[in-house]
């Protein structure tokens, strides 16, 4: 049987510590994965003079299946974010950043079990109609949603909540104001929840469920929404299970799929063995449930578990004093 194979961008900042930490756990549980390197970046700025090299791109086509570590988007003008671009060009549309609750870490809630499904080409990170006036006094960008998007993204939603036992499914939108684009995604919500009695359906006012998600996450089970609200409320959510060290994500198209952090490179503490590697971790357990490997994820799941409950070495966002090679060891040691 010929190995699956995996692209791997390392990403930078902290990103080469953190993607390491989990190709070594994905080894010790026998995965045999192949991997295809790529560079994608900062990295790919001073090694191919672009940030996104066409071998990169033409590798995560080829593997379909790519894991990757945080990408630094230098800011300044000319410089589109990365991150998007590969959503756009591989036509990601689902973006899926589960949160839930380990006993042990320093977070403000216990038994947090909460998707966001994100649509994540269109809404105001299409990227279009992006323009600040000659004078510098008036800024505009275009919002697009698309009935087709928006039926797209619901229906996986519904999809994923019936896939995996799941009982509700809200929709977070703001109809109230944005008429055109949030009222087109809360008209084909209302349709798409229609089609599935079986799972309890909720629409949200954005502003309302920020507040709801602090006073009481525990209503929620699947939330989906358009891009920008969706980028917002996953990180208000990694935040009820202990913040950004705790949250992977999954970007899903028809044809490829790639695996992340929800975080940055985190240039603060790049370069000093202090990142949490658990999101990356989690993202290479969404990764191997893609690739129908469960047995694999279940042992991680289960050897992270043990890792943060008991604090076994682990890092200071967690409230432990211990490294990102240390986390590992501890995570080795039990799989
Ligand atoms: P960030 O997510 O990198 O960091 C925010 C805070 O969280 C920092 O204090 C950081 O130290 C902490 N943090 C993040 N990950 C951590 C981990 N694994 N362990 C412990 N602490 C952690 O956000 P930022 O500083 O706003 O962004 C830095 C760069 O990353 C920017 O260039 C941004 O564009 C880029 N970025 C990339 C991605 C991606 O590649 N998917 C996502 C978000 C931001």
């Amino acid at each position: 049987m010929t190995k699956q194979c995996i692209t791997v961008i390392r990403g930078d900042g902290i990103g080469p510590d953190i993607i390491d930490s989990a190709l070594q756990i994905l080894d010790k549980v026998g995965c045999d994965f192949e991997y295809d390197f790529a560079d994608a970046g900062l990295v790919a700025l001073e090694n191919h003079g672009e940030l996104l090299p066409q071998e990169t791109l033409d590798l995560i086509a080829k593997n379909k299946v790519t894991l990757k570590g945080p990408l630094t988007t230098p800011v300044g003008e000319g410089f589109t974010s990365i991150n998007v671009s590969l959503r756009k060009k591989f036509q990601l549309y689902a973006n899926l950043r589960p949160v839930l609750s380990f006993k042990g870490t320093k977070a403000r809630y216990e038994n947090i079990d909460i998707v966001t499904v994100r649509e994540n080409t269109e809404g105001m990170y299409s990227g279009l109609g992006q323009v600040v006036s000659e004078d510098g006094n008036e800024a505009k960008a275009t919002s697009i949603v698309t009935r087709a998007g928006a039926e797209r993204i619901l229906t996986y939603a519904y999809e994923m909540a019936i896939r995996d036992g799941r009982k509700k499914v809200t929709a977070v939108h703001k109809a109230n104001i944005l008429k055109s684009t949030s009222g087109l995604f809360l008209k084909v919500a209302r349709e798409v929840a229609q089609r599935y009695p079986q799972i309890e359906s909720s629409e949200m006012i954005v502003d309302n469920c920020c507040m709801q998600l602090v006073m009481n996450p525990h209503q929620f089970d699947v939330i989906v929404t358009t891009n920008l609200f969706g980028d917002i409320l996953s990180d208000l959510c990694a935040g009820l299970v202990g913040g950004l060290g705790m949250a992977p994500g999954a970007n899903i198209g028809t044809d490829c799929a790639i695996f992340e952090a929800v975080h940055g490179s985190a240039p603060d503490i790049a370069g000093k063995n202090l990142a949490n590697p658990t999101s990356v971790i989690l993202a290479s357990i969404q990764m191997l449930e893609y690739l129908a490997m469960g047995e694999q994820a279940e042992k991680i799941r289960y050897a992270l578990k043990q890792v943060i409950e008991s604090g076994d070495r682990t890092t200071r966002d967690l409230g432990g004093e211990h490294g990102t090679s240390d986390f590992t060891q501890a995570m080795l040691e039990r799989l």
